[in-house]
């Protein structure tokens, strides 16, 4: 791509780093936003600089939150020994919306990947095994994207918290192999949370 202006391929370059945006859909959307008022741009770049610089993880669940600990963690009526294990926040979202759960969650930023470079000590399972030896915690609920990865991911942390007094549980997927959450319907995935499984009969099933 040509471009007559320096400052328009660094812009589109900046914003074709971004996942599913090619080249021609950064530079449509970089002249739409030259159209517009300046002070758009500069709210857009100000929003996206602000919340890079104050964002903030529950110390708890690790879920983004402007506050040390999140709102569903900070909650007296959320029950504190159900955990469910999900990749990130859009998890946490599709499942707050089914209203079925009245437990804490365990965000782990990511899934286990070694072609991806991802192992167990770049995501937050230390501290979800730390939980699940505290004591507090009777059941564990697995909620990742039945990928290969997500099963990975799954099977890793049932090691490492074997031989401790918590149940660990699968939800009991309507949602085919592959689709993430944040696709499934709320009806179907608020049944998947309710009617969840050992996590050793998922094993022998798949
Ligand atoms: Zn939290």
């Amino acid at each position: 791509m040509d471009f007559s202006s320096k400052l328009l391929e660094n812009a589109v370059n900046e914003v074709s780093q971004l996942p599913g945006i090619g080249k021609r859909t950064a530079l449509r959307l970089v002249l739409h936003l030259l159209k517009q008022p300046e002070s758009q741009t500069l709210r857009l770049s100000q929003s996206l600089q602000k919340m890079r610089e104050e964002i903030n993880f529950c110390k708890n669940c690790h879920n983004i939150s402007d506050t040390t600990l999140c709102e569903i963690c900070a909650n007296p009526n959320r029950d504190e020994s159900l955990v469910c294990v999900v990749e990130d926040i859009r998890d946490v979202m599709a499942i707050e919306n089914t209203s079925q759960y009245r437990g804490q969650y365990h965000v782990l930023g990511g899934k286990i990947s070694p072609m991806d470079g991802v192992g167990p000590m770049d995501l937050n399972i230390p501290t979800l095994v730390e939980k699940a030896k505290s004591g507090k915690v009777s059941e564990i609920i697995f909620a990742l994207s039945s990928t290969m990865e997500g099963d990975t991911t799954n099977f890793y942390i049932f090691k490492q918290i074997e031989g401790t007094q918590v149940t660990t549980t699968t939800i009991a997927r309507g949602i085919s192999v592959g689709d993430e959450l944040e696709y499934a319907d709320e009806i179907t995935l608020g049944r998947s949370i309710l009617h969840r499984i050992p996590f050793e009969t998922s094993l022998k099933s798949s």
